[in-house]
């Protein structure tokens, strides 16, 4: 069944109302990376023989088995029966996920924003969605790119943003050793992309939520 929505757009019922979104499967050997955990601190020259050190491999191990498993989540669609065409933005999403070149942790927020088309994805989904993406090994280029195709081909709306503004440790800790630098990354998809005043509209309104919040 599909009803007539605002001006001639089709509002098509029978779109699929949630995909389910699983990490990518891995097979994971816990022993094995616990046991390599310990050759990696031992060869490093750190103790593990005191009670607190212990258990570290094995804790290391779950740390960054953990950093790299997103939870499973079903993306809520939902008719866009009011026609709605402004822009939705989740401002301010915090993620944390790990750097491929040195498994190093990177954290910071992602502002993601989409302009309607024939539905409307369950706000909270945003949010799981930046998850699902920040944790695997990752530079944040492609996260931030991956987020927005995902929208664009989930979703067909009329336009996407998604931009990203992270912490490197990589950067911070060593390297550079440049604290409290931001990187900041964006993806654009339709109108957003094409059209000034959309585009405009988009960084304005996370511009308000950054000078609000910080
Ligand atoms: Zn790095």
């Amino acid at each position: 069944m599909s009803v007539l929505g605002t001006g001639s757009r089709v509002i098509n019922h029978e779109l699929p109302q949630a995909l389910n979104v699983a990490p990518v499967p891995v097979f994971r050997d816990m022993e094995a990376a616990t046991r390599a955990a310990h050759t990696l601190l031992d060869a490093l020259g750190v103790g593990l023989d005191s009670e607190s050190l212990k258990a570290t491999p094995q804790r290391l191990a779950k740390a960054l088995s953990d950093l790299l498993t997103p939870r499973e989540f079903n993306a809520t669609m939902f008719p866009n029966d009011e026609g709605y065409r402004q822009l939705v933005i989740q401002c301010g999403i915090p993620f944390r996920s790990v750097c491929e070149h040195h498994m190093l942790a990177f954290t910071g927020i992602a502002h993601v924003g989409y302009m309607p088309g024939d539905r409307i994805l369950g706000l909270s989904k945003l949010a799981r969605l930046v998850e699902h993406f920040a944790c695997r090994p990752q530079v944040q280029e492609r996260m931030t790119q991956q987020i927005a195709d995902w929208l664009q081909e989930a979703l067909s709306p009329e336009g996407v943003g998604v931009v990203v503004i992270a912490q490197h440790s990589c950067i911070s800790l060593r390297g550079a050793l440049v604290h409290g630098s931001d990187t900041v990354t964006s993806a654009l998809h339709g109108l957003l992309s094409e059209n000034v005043n959309a585009r405009q509209e988009f960084m304005t309104l996370i511009g308000m939520f950054r000078g609000g919040s910080q």
